[in-house]
């Protein structure tokens, strides 16, 4: 059979695809033949492309601007025979690039497995058996169906298409759906233009059909080009490229200062390797070495408590933006209720009937005024039944207590409703047996199936849909079994206005008998009108109480809610109202909802004023979220959507923030989105909500944190070379400051727990600067009080007679333990210590307790003084080393404290 795996399978008669693949057309291949070719063919898995040369990230870590300062400082240190001073400036440059290079593997690796996890799955026919699988468990010879949204899975000689088309830009680049159709092709055909194939990865957009594996894993084209489509996204935000900007004009002022203190240096007099030293010092003092390693380690954090919460970022970027969201446009059906149906009233002509029993258990009753009844005397009721029945893809099975759902909540719902009144599914659909089916489409609103009835040999049409679409197609209403009369439209209308008005998702149901020859095949003009209504089905779906707490939430956070639905409006108003959003008090829905027919007929500059007062968006076709999204754009808002179909996806890929259902979300869906969340759940937006704030507040912190440092350090080499003195701090000693602190104090901030009252907040200006005044503000001060603090201290060492290695020392520690304290400032911007409670951040506790440590092993220890050029220090010297420490921290404190008074937070 290998033999046959690179065949031209578009060149032969689709009978002969089969017979060479030893599998059955209309029954796909034996169960018991699956497990066999299993094994022998593997998993329908690509081989994973080994992704970067591991040498090659490595060898990248070197090549970031700040590192090339370093490394020519190593190069000339070297040459001026300063061993020891060179030795460690490497050093610390490969501790930086072996750091770097352990993250960005940790986390590449991270982000893979988390696309692993969302593997799709295939729906197969097997032994005749319609089933679903995981996509890896396909093998030749497999029947898949295919349906509008799907991911193709495998590569497939098409069976059977009903208006099949394919995107197939991730093998060709072609942007166009391709039409798909079945005919032999001429053994040359270049691959783009193979109609009777579908090829692995690319995507379903319209229609349905089915084909026969002919390749799988590494064999299908895909494999061949050996490309992983999602693959792992750079680890890059707006926020670490406007970082890395600033680094490379800060390399330029850098090195202009640098240039300046060797010439001032000179004139001053000192030796040219003295003068040099300053200089490197100033160099790699002034350089943020931690900050962008940082930066990605605390991305990455965030990116992994997100998925603990079920929100799996597929675009780094999204972390960021989450947090300054103003707008959240959710779904209805399933994110914000439960998507647990219950058929609660059926309406057949001017009958009500009750239906009572909860969830999808078949135990219940229909009745008609409290009373039960005979099915035969109402044999409209019947039809409506038999209509939900038939005209359905869905399936309950039982699973021990529990009745599952296999497809679609509305539908099994309806399965559910008939199975009370006696019709079971299986008997039903032995009794009528299938010849084809219209499938569900947003955009279409109704589906609709033939069936034949080989007792009567006729054939008849069941259709079910919204109110609107079936009523525009129904003339006439069924009283009797056969006989059809007219019935008044508005009535039916109004019936189904009241309810909605309870909250009830409402169905109608219709019914064509087809005359004449008969048909083979169903078509939308088939169902386009002379249809006989049967009657309507209201059904429950609660809202998710946790949806409701996190609607709250957001509101109180300045996040507006907005709802889009395919359901009605009235529904849509009822529910939008139990969920409690802002906006929606008052009885009169028209106060704040539009459909989508009304939305259709406005200028854009009307639905822009009309999204943003708008709460409830009901009727809305798929396409209409997109310009819905460039209003709410324009008017300066940073949008978040939800989607799930096909047709979703060009709004997906526009929002801000895409998010597309890891459940229920058609492939298309999931690939346009930025986040994908694993339950459906609207709380789980509002929960990556608030982790994305957090994470933002956590870079700020970090980078209010660090820059002091640098712009002191820098301050210092800068006055003495200027005032003609011995240099404070030499560049190792500035090293060991600036990489020991970034890891054992700085990144602890990663650990910090949200900010109190995160979520009481509005959300940021997204153009505001990255550091606002008042943290310039805060950064100046600290720079200045580790300036003046290290600075007299050291010379008041030199002065009482201290070795320059001693009075160095005292130095260094000013700066390490002058930054301990700071950080305690800066574990939140606003509130102090106190209110974070002391010992939360176990981490902060650990890193403190681990430097201190180390200072005391670098002052105290003969190696480390030799190779730091350090001294050991008396007891009085630690003294006013905390001391100047302690006055930062009461400094920055009362700082903090005057600004919360005024409330002029950062
Ligand atoms: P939403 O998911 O926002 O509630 P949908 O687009 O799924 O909206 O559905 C819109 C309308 O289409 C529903 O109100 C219902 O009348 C109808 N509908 C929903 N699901 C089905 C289905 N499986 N078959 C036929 N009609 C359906
Ligand atoms: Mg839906």
């Amino acid at each position: 059979m290998e033999t046959l795996m690179s065949g031209h399978w578009h060149h032969l008669p689709s009978k002969e695809v089969t017979t060479l693949l030893g599998s059955n057309e209309s029954k796909g291949l034996d169960e018991f033949e699956v497990g066999h070719r299993q094994n022998h063919f593997g998993p329908n898995r690509l081989t994973p492309t080994k992704g970067k040369n591991p040498v090659l990230l490595f060898l990248q870590q070197f090549h970031q601007p700040l590192i090339y300062i370093l490394l020519g400082a190593t190069a000339v240190t070297f040459l001026l025979q300063e061993w020891v001073d060179g030795g460690v400036i490497l050093g610390v440059v490969l501790v930086n690039a072996v750091i770097g290079f352990i993250q960005e593997i940790k986390a590449l690796k991270a982000i893979e497995a988390l696309a692993l996890t969302m593997e799709g799955s295939a729906t197969v026919v097997r032994s005749g058996k319609k089933m679903q699988v995981t996509a890896a468990d396909l093998i030749p010879g497999d029947l898949v169906l295919l349906q509008s949204g799907d991911k193709v899975p495998a590569d497939l000689r098409l069976l059977r298409s009903k208006e099949l088309q394919i995107d197939e830009s991730a093998l060709t680049g072609e942007s166009v759906p391709v039409q798909k159709k079945l005919q032999e092709l001429p053994v040359e055909t270049v691959l783009a233009e193979r109609c009777n194939m579908a090829y692995s990865s690319t995507l379903v957009t319209y229609g349905n059909g089915a084909g026969m594996v002919v390749a799988i894993g590494d064999s299908t084209e895909i494999g061949r080009i050996n490309e992983l489509i999602s693959k792992a996204e750079e680890l890059e935000t707006p926020l670490t490229r406007r970082i890395a900007d600033f680094s490379h004009i800060l390399l330029w002022v850098i090195l202009g200062l640098s240039v300046l203190t060797f010439l001032a240096g000179m004139l001053h007099g000192g030796s040219l390797l003295e003068n040099f030293m300053a200089s490197v010092a100033l160099a790699v003092g002034s350089i943020p070495e931690g900050l962008p390693a940082a930066m990605t380690i605390m991305l990455a954090i965030g990116v992994e408590k997100m998925a603990r919460r079920n929100a799996i970022i597929r675009k780094m970027p999204a972390v960021e933006t989450l947090g300054s969201t103003t707008i959240i446009c959710s779904d209805k059906t399933g994110t914000l209720t439960q998507n647990q149906m219950t058929v609660q009233k059926i309406t057949v002509g001017e009958h009500s009937f009750q239906v009572n029993g909860t969830g999808y258990a078949p135990e219940g009753q229909i009745l008609l005024n409290g009373q039960s009844f005979e099915l035969t005397a109402h044999s409209q009721l019947r039809d409506c039944l038999l209509a939900g029945l038939l005209c359905n893809d869905s399936r309950l099975v039982p699973k021990g207590e529990q009745w599952h759902i296999e497809g679609d909540p509305t539908e099994a719902a309806l399965i559910a409703a008939a199975a009370k009144a006696g019709l079971m599914q299986d008997e039903q659909e032995r009794l009528l047996p299938r010849w084809d089916v219209l499938p569900f489409e947003s955009q279409h609103q109704y589906m609709a199936t033939l069936h034949t009835c080989p007792e009567d040999d006729c054939q008849v049409i069941y259709l079910k849909g919204s109110i609107e679409s079936v009523l525009d197609r129904c003339h006439q209403s069924c009283e009797t079994a056969d006989g059809c009369e007219f019935f008044d439209k508005q009535a039916v209308h109004a019936q189904a206005e009241k309810m909605a008005a309870e909250g009830l998702r409402v169905l109608a149901f219709a019914r064509k008998k087809v005359t004449g020859e008969g048909i083979t095949s169903l078509t939308h003009e088939d169902v386009a009108e002379g249809l006989c209504f049967l009657g309507l089905q209201g059904m429950i779906d609660p809202p998710r109480a946790e949806a409701i707490t996190a609607v709250d939430t957001c509101q109180r956070a300045g996040i507006e809610i907005k709802m889009i639905t395919g359901d009605h409006a009235v529904t849509a108003a009822a529910v939008s109202r139990q969920i409690g959003l802002k906006g929606t008090g008052s009885d009169d829905h028209r106060d704040y909802s539009h459909t989508g027919r009304e939305l259709a007929d406005m200028s854009d500059q009307e639905i822009r004023q009309v999204a943003q007062d708008t709460v409830v968006f009901a009727r809305v076709a798929p396409e209409q979220k997109l310009r819905l999204v460039e209003a709410l754009q324009a008017e300066g808002h940073v949008v978040a959507m939800t989607g799930d179909g096909v047709n979703d996806a060009p709004a997906l890929k526009k929002a801000d923030i895409g998010v597309a259902m890891g459940n229920s979300g058609t492939e298309v869906a999931k690939e346009a989105a930025d986040m994908l969340l694993t339950d459906d759940n609207f709380a789980t937006i509002e929960a990556a909500v608030e982790e994305g704030r957090a994470v933002f507040d956590n870079l700020i912190k970090f980078i209010t944190w660090t820059l002091p440092t640098n712009a002191g350090e820098g301050l210092v080499i800068l006055v003495a070379i200027l005032f003609g003195l011995a240099l404070p701090i030499t560049p190792v000693q500035i090293l060991w400051i600036n990489m020991t602190t970034a890891l054992l104090l700085g990144l602890m901030l990663a650990f910090e727990s949200k900010e109190p009252g995160i979520m009481d907040r509005p959300p940021r200006e997204p153009d505001t600067p990255v550091l606002t005044q008042v943290l310039i503000v805060r950064i100046s001060l600290v720079s200045l009080l580790l300036l003046i603090f290290s600075f007299s201290l050291f010379e008041w060492a030199e002065l009482s007679g201290n070795s320059l290695a001693n009075a160095r020392t005292m130095a260094v520690n000013v700066f390490v333990f002058g930054e301990m304290f700071y950080l305690l400032n800066c574990r939140s911007l606003t509130h102090s210590m106190f209110r974070l409670g002391v010992f939360s951040n176990r981490w902060l506790i650990f890193g403190i307790i681990t430097m201190t440590v180390l200072q005391i092993i670098l002052t105290y220890v003969p190696v480390m003084n030799t190779l730091f050029g350090t001294a050991p220090i008396s007891l009085l010297q630690w003294l006013t080393i905390i001391a100047g420490g302690l006055v930062i921290y009461v400094v920055v404190g009362l700082e903090k404290t005057w600004r919360r008074k005024r409330k002029r937070n950062p």
